[in-house]
Formats: C-alpha cells, structure tokens, sequence
C-alpha cells in the first residue's frame, strides 16, 4: 500500500498551477463559469420528481448518430457537399450531447453519494462499477474549471513534511496524493479502485490498526450522511499529535462553528483555516490526548454540513 513512485513533476504542477491561476483571473470575471452553484438540500426536487436527463440525453445522442449515419449512407439524396456540412454540424451536437451527458449522470450520481450512507454507495458502486468512473469522468472536467486544485494543494503542502511520516488519504479517488507526493507510505481509501495504489473500502472501516498514521488527509470526501463515521475512523487510525487536513467546499457550511465543535468533540485541536477564494475551506487540525465524546453520536449531520448538490447548467 505504499506508493512507490515519489517523485513529484514539479514542472508539471507549476505549469498547471500557472494554468489555474489564469484560470482564476478568468473566473473573477466571469461569475457565469462558477462551477458548482450549490442549492442546500431539499430546496430540490427529489430525483423521483425529477426527469431523468441522462436517459433523454443517451436518446438523443443515438438518435443523433443513426441520423448521421443515414446521411453518410449512398443512398441519401442530397449532395456530398451538402452531406459533409450535415455530418459535421451533426457530429458537434454529438460532442455537445456527450459532454450534457458526462455532466448529468456526474450530478444523479454525486446526489446519491451525498444523501446515503458509506455503505449504500459502495452498494450501489459494486452493483455498478461503470457508475464510478461515470462520476470520476463529471469530477475531472469540474476540476478543470475550479480556479483551485486540492490535489495540488495538499502535494504541495507534503512536500515540507517528512519523507517517513505515514499517509492517509480518505475518499482519495484516483489516488493522485500517492502518485505524485514524497512520503513512502501513503495509504489510499477509496469505494473503487481505479487504479492499484487504491485499497477498496468504506472510510468508516479502514483496514488500519489504531495509532497508525502521522497524516490524514480528506479532500472533498466528507460526503456520505454519516460522515462523522469517517472522521471518527480517521481519529482512531491517527497517532496522538497526528495531523488531520481537510478540504471542503466553503458552500457546504452554514456555518463553521458547529464543525468545529464536532471536531473538538471528536479529539481534535484546531491548528489553522484558510479559506482560498472564498471557494474552499482548508482545515487543519492535530488529534489531541481525549477520546471522542460519546454524544457527536446524536449530532445531526446536516446541522453540520449541506451536501454538495450541483444545478444542471
Ligand atoms: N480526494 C479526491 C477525490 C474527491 S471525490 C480529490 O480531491 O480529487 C470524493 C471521493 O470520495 C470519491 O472518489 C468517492 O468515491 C470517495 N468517497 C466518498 N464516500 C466514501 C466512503 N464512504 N468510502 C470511501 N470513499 C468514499
């Protein structure tokens, strides 16, 4: 489970970083291109009331193809040149349907994984694995739009720590902390495995022994309804004087004081927020001496944080 490759493409991450931080420019002036627009839950409609997009998309786009392919057929009446404006105008509709389609399985996907337990998810993943990758597809063309990356962020801020400490990356997706930072051992949890640095489980069960880890690490995973589990389970796993970070969307709270004190009710000491654009939230916290108070188990989630839910653009 350690990551084998530790070298970190410096190049790569400026020139990226360097894309993002024009990015960002374009982003404070356009206000439109906000990626996720969130809407707190149950000011939406529930998925039942709602259309199926993905299904009426997938419609459209064969119906889109056969039509194309109809016109390439020889026995289609109009001219050739006439045939290659159809074809290439219809191909952009595909392109354009496509990309609708990547984005509204993304959202009924992200809905389910904000709004059911750990368990369910990975349930519902190991009946159908494809939905996984459908999500990763949607999650990775987000990123490309956000002014900021956590991933970098967090193997940026790995690089000033020791080689040896013991990392854990809870909800890690495809493991890129392990890819590309430093540390030797860098344990990746994630509901699939998209690749082999990823061990399959649910972050409220790791297959770690306690006092285990110098680092934890959760970047926009906090996501199933009972994600106090999962940061009870990063409490047990960390060493005394361990480090937890977080990233989350600054939008899922209402306010950060009630996550605070559920942090502190759990065993740990708050070290330092920092809220970059105003867009994400970055928690940094050390577990302290207390064990986890015995009430967070009666705390509602929700009076802590919203899920993230995404308005069809
Ligand atoms: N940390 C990565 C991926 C974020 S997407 C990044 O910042 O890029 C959130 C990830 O958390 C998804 O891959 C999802 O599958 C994972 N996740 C959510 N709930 C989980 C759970 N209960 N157990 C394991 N992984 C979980």
């Amino acid at each position: 489970m350690s990551n084998g490759a530790s070298s970190v493409s410096n190049n790569n991450t400026s020139a990226a970083n360097n894309q993002r931080q024009q990015k960002a420019k374009k982003y404070r002036h356009a206000k439109k291109k906000q990626p996720h627009k969130m809407k707190p839950h149950g000011e939406r409609k529930s998925q039942q009331q709602q259309h199926n997009p993905s299904k009426q998309l997938e419609k459209q786009i064969k119906a889109q193809k056969k039509q194309q392919q109809s016109n390439k057929s020889p026995s289609a009446s109009s001219s050739s040149q006439a045939n290659g404006r159809t074809s290439s105008s219809s191909s952009s509709l595909i392109s354009t349907l496509s990309k609708k389609l990547v984005g509204a399985k993304f959202r009924m996907i992200n809905e389910q994984l904000y709004t059911t337990t750990g368990a369910k998810a990975k349930e519902m993943f190991e009946k159908n694995p494809e939905l996984y990758h459908d999500y990763h597809d949607g999650f990775r063309s987000s990123i490309e739009q956000w002014p900021f990356d956590p991933v970098s962020n967090l193997v940026s801020w790995l690089k000033n720590k020791p080689k040896k400490l013991v990392v854990a990356d809870f909800g890690c997706g495809d493991a890129r902390i392990a890819k590309e930072a430093k540390q030797t051992t860098i344990h990746s949890f994630d509901l699939v495995a998209s690749n082999e640095r990823v061990t399959v489980c649910d972050i409220a069960h790791v297959p770690l022994p306690d006092d285990s880890v110098d680092i934890g690490l959760f970047s926009l995973s906090l996501m199933g309804t009972n994600f106090i589990d999962y940061l009870k389970e990063a409490h047990r796993v960390l060493k005394k004087g361990a480090i937890l970070k977080i990233v989350e969307l600054e939008s899922r709270f209402v306010r950060f004081e009630p996550f605070k004190k559920l942090l502190q009710k759990l065993g740990f000491d708050l070290q330092s927020q920092l809220n970059p654009d105003h867009y994400f939230v970055i928690f940094e916290y050390r577990k302290n001496e207390n064990r986890p108070s015995l009430d967070v188990d009666k705390i509602d989630p929700l009076s802590i944080m919203k899920p993230c839910l995404y308005k069809n653009r």
